[in-house]
């Protein structure tokens, strides 16, 4: 198995103290299931490659003291395991380039955080998922792709294409970020279901992945399948992922029993994201505010649409305005996105003269974050001063918890929440703002609709009257 990460930084033997090894050395280290070799097929101020050479030992892997450690059940990936980039790369990556994956750099350490143009090559990697899965699991990250897909056998043309893919990776990001990238992903391409998993997996995966992970949109497939498609695990690491990203309990629902599932069906967050989008859309919109943007997702899909010519997004919180702002450059369109899209700082319990005279604006999940209390000052803020011609709302349906299975009964679906309304608590509200401040409202239904407790999400629309 055979890695290998060059740079055009310059000088590129820069790339020699990142990882810690001499360019001018050949170096081996033993590993449990074999030896890792690194080497440096070119080593000049232009450009520089580290090659990661994994020399898989069928027979250590069967060896007896190998089977009786944790490690024992390796013995399964005798056959196809020594050729391909699979979960042994994170334990020769950690062996040997631990340093670079956990961003120091005793010699250089200014290096550690600054972004460098790499080309990563893995000459062999399985995608159990073909090269759409390769695609969704790299492309929200950055890079640039090229995967090609790689005979069965050269010499035997008709056993046609194996799942296997020799793959070119290129982005300018700092080296740790790349490995912890890799880290993760790669096993997540393989997705072999007969390794053990240990708990401390989980630890490994959210902190490899931390930065990013909890923003990815595949985050719960890559979860899964890094995890080996242990569900309760991957359920675990979820949870935690979500209180990092700050996100709803749908996202911790259970992951199904069959991968098809998990991939398959759109999730509620898709949905009420169309159910928005529709909304908009129908309110024949051009200027569109995304208040509580969090980190974000609405805004590329809004963006997205042509025919909006101002969309603004706004938060109470900086950090979820940083990962809104990332989001919006990895899409790669910042230039021609530029002049249509702005982020702001602001709270809605304000009223805001910079939210005044948009024709939409769109409040995602974001009404029960606020303190009872506040309710007020919202409403005066929004439907008062800010006055839209259309407000999009939604809201979590309380009545619809007692189906989801991970949430104790009187329990709300996330920490910040402040309250969680039934749908006559909701209607109620927002039929009284409504007539207050000059709008009329409808409401629907958003993700699968129970007889008895209705849909997970409810929507109100509101437009003003005059
Ligand atoms: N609309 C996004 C995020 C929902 S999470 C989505 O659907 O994905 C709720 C968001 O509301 C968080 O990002 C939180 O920071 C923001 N928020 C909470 N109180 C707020 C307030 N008073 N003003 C503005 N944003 C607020």
């Amino acid at each position: 198995m055979l890695l290998t990460i060059t740079t055009t930084h310059q000088p590129a033997t820069d790339l020699g103290y990142l990882v810690a090894k001499h360019p001018d050395r050949t170096q081996s280290f033993d590993a449990s299931f074999g030896q890792v070799h690194i080497c440096w097929p070119e080593a000049g101020p232009q450009r520089a490659t580290m090659a990661l050479l994994l020399e898989v030992d069928p027979v250590a892997l069967v060896r007896g003291k190998e089977r009786s450690n944790e490690d024992g059940p390796l013995a399964q990936y005798v056959n196809d395991r020594p050729y391909v980039a699979s979960s042994f790369l994170c334990v020769a990556m950690s062996r040997v380039l631990s340093s670079a994956l956990n961003g120091k750099c005793r010699d250089k350490p200014e290096l550690v955080e600054q972004p460098l143009p790499l080309e990563i090559r893995l000459e062999v990697v399985p995608s159990r998922g073909g090269p759409q899965l390769i695609e969704q699991l790299f492309e929200p990250l950055g890079y640039r792709i090229e995967a090609e897909r790689l005979p069965r056998d050269e010499q035997v043309p008709a056993w046609g294409p194996s799942g296997l893919y020799s793959l070119k990776l290129e982005h300018t990001l700092p080296l740790s970020t790349a490995l912890r990238h890799l880290y993760v992903l790669v096993p997540a391409l393989d997705a072999n279901k007969h390794h053990w998993v240990a708990q401390d997996e989980i630890d490994k995966l959210l902190a490899k992945g931390q930065g990013w992970l909890a923003d990815h949109p595949q985050r719960k497939l890559i979860s899964y399948r890094f995890l080996r498609k242990q569900r309760s695990l991957t359920n675990r690491a979820l949870t935690r992922l979500a209180d990092e990203a700050g996100e709803e309990v749908e996202d911790k629902a259970p992951v199904p029993e069959h991968e098809d599932e998990l991939e398959r069906p759109i999730s509620l967050n898709k949905q009420r994201q169309l159910a928005v989008l529709e909304a908009v859309a129908r309110a024949g919109a051009s200027t569109v505010l995304d208040l509580g943007c969090g980190g974000g997702k609405l805004l590329v899909p809004l963006l997205k649409d042509r025919r909006l010519e101002r969309v603004v997004g706004m938060d109470v919180s900086s950090r979820a305005l940083e990962i809104a702002e990332r989001r919006l450059k990895l899409d790669d369109r910042p230039l021609h996105w530029g002049r249509r899209v702005e982020l702001i700082q602001g709270s809605l319990v304000y009223a805001d003269s910079r939210l005044k005279g948009f024709d939409a604006a769109a409040v995602i999940e974001v009404i029960e974050h606020i303190d009872p209390w506040r309710l007020p000052a919202f409403e005066h803020a929004l439907f008062g001063h800010a006055r839209p011609s259309t407000v999009v709302l939604t809201t979590p349906n309380r009545e619809y918890n007692t189906l989801f299975p991970g949430l104790a009964a009187g329990r709300l679906r996330h920490p910040d929440h402040r309250f969680e309304w039934t749908r006559e608590e909701f209607r109620a509200w927002a039929q009284r703002v409504a007539e207050e401040h000059g709008y009329s409202v409808t409401f629907s239904d958003i993700g699968n609709l129970d007889d008895t407790w209705g849909a997970p999400t409810q929507m109100g629309v509101f437009e003003r009257c005059v």
